[in-house]
């Protein structure tokens, strides 16, 4: 891309009216409020994970109307956090695909909220692209991290091992009934 974008001031208009695409990472400990919902606990060492994200403007033909200046977004991240179930270390993937119109004014974003499947925004001079793929992918976290399928169930796995075998070392008692049952009455 020869143009050179201002992500914390994009001209989103202009964007859109170019039909311009934008991709980049970013370290996800450069936002703030993302990374507070970040775990680093004991075991917790994903911690150079980026942030991925892209955007691309698009003008909205409408019949009879002006064009609608839309804006695709799609974002990803890797988030270190901490399992809700068994306690440890889980990297959670929050992914956002979301589209947003963009309105003259937040009367009119209130108005056609309901009936929308974008989001509606109030369009501004300049727009923080940041902010925007940080508010999307926080709104993605899901509120109870956990693992698909929490590793302590491989430490609870062995523990049964060790248990069995404390067992096998005493008499079994089912041989001990067998032995009792072939004795002649
Ligand atoms: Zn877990």
């Amino acid at each position: 891309m020869d143009k050179k974008i201002d992500l914390k001031h994009l001209n989103v208009k202009a964007f859109a009216r170019d039909g311009m695409r934008a991709q980049g990472e970013a370290n996800w400990v450069d936002f703030e409020r993302l990374s507070d919902l970040a775990w680093s606990g004991e075991g917790q060492n994903a911690l150079s994970s980026q942030v991925s994200w892209s955007i691309t403007g698009e003008m909205v033909p409408v019949t009879g109307g002006d064009a609608q200046i839309c804006l695709h977004l799609s974002a990803e991240v890797s988030l270190p956090m901490q399992c809700q179930r068994c306690m440890g270390p889980v990297v959670v993937d929050v992914f956002s695909d979301q589209s947003f119109r963009f309105v003259a004014d937040e009367a009119t974003a209130e108005a056609e909220d309901d009936e929308s499947e974008e989001d509606l925004l109030v369009l501004t001079p300049e727009l923080d692209v940041l902010a925007l793929i940080e508010d999307e992918l926080i709104m993605s976290v899901p509120i109870v991290p956990k693992h698909e399928i929490c590793p302590d169930s491989v430490t609870l796995s062995a523990a049964d091992e060790a248990f069995e075998e404390a067992l096998a070392a005493k008499p079994n008692p089912f041989a001990a009934l067998a032995q009792l049952k072939q004795k002649p009455h």
